[in-house]
C-alpha cells in the first residue's frame, strides 16, 4: 500500500509545523469544513482511526481503540479526516467497490449492497471536499499540504497507529 510509508521517525517539531498546516483542513463525516481550534486540539482530543481521526473522547481516551459504533467512521459525527488521510480513503472506496461486487456476486441481501454503498457515497463526499479545498489553493501551498501529509502520514505510521480496520470480534457470555 502506497500510504504505508516506511515507519521512519518524524521530529517532534516537523510534526507540529504538519499539523499546524493541516490543522485548517479537518472536515467532518459529511465533507463540513471543521477546522481543529489549535495544534493541540488535533493532537490531543483526537486519534488516528483507519480512514481518519476521531475525537469520540472514550475512543480517544483508549487510543483509537475503543469505537462505540464499530468504526462506521462514514457516518459517524466524531469522524474528522484531513488531507493526510486522502491515499487511505482512496484505498478503502476500491476496496468498498471490491466487498459490494462480491456482496452482488452472491445474491447478498440488499441491506448488505445498500450499506457498502452508502459507506463509498460518504467517503467519496468527503474526499471531494478535500479535493476541492486542495485546488483551490495556490501551488506552493499545495505542496506544503502534500509535504505535511507525508509527513503525518510517516508520523502515524512510525507510531504504529491503525491505517487498515481490525475489529476485535463481541464476546458473548456463554460463547465458547
Ligand atoms: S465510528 Fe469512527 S469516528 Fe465514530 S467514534 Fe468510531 S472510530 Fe470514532
Amino acid at each position: 500500500m502506497q500510504y504505508l510509508t516506511s515507519p521512519e521517525k518524524v521530529t517532534l517539531n516537523r510534526k507540529r509545523q504538519a499539523v499546524e498546516k493541516m490543522r485548517s483542513l479537518v472536515v467532518d463525516y459529511t465533507g463540513t469544513s471543521t477546522p481543529a481550534a489549535s495544534a493541540t486540539a488535533y493532537e490531543l482530543r483526537s486519534v488516528a482511526v483507519p480512514y481518519g481521526n476521531c475525537i469520540e473522547p472514550s475512543n480517544v481516551k483508549a487510543g483509537g481503540q475503543a469505537c462505540p459504533i464499530r468504526f462506521q467512521c462514514a457516518g459517524c459525527g466524531f469522524y474528522r479526516p484531513d488531507p493526510s488521510h486522502l491515499l487511505a480513503i482512496d484505498e478503502h472506496i476500491f476496496s468498498l467497490k471490491a466487498t459490494r461486487e462480491k456482496a452482488l456476486a452472491m445474491a447478498a441481501d440488499d441491506f448488505v449492497v445498500r450499506n457498502l454503498s452508502d459507506q463509498i457515497n460518504a467517503f467519496d463526499r468527503v474526499r471531494t471536499k478535500m479535493r476541492e479545498q486542495l485546488q483551490d489553493m495556490n501551488p506552493e501551498e499545495r505542496q506544503e499540504i502534500e509535504g505535511a501529509s507525508t509527513v503525518l502520514r510517516k508520523s502515524r505510521a512510525s507510531q504504529g497507529l491503525p491505517t487498515t480496520l481490525t475489529i476485535t470480534p463481541i464476546e458473548h457470555p456463554g460463547n465458547g
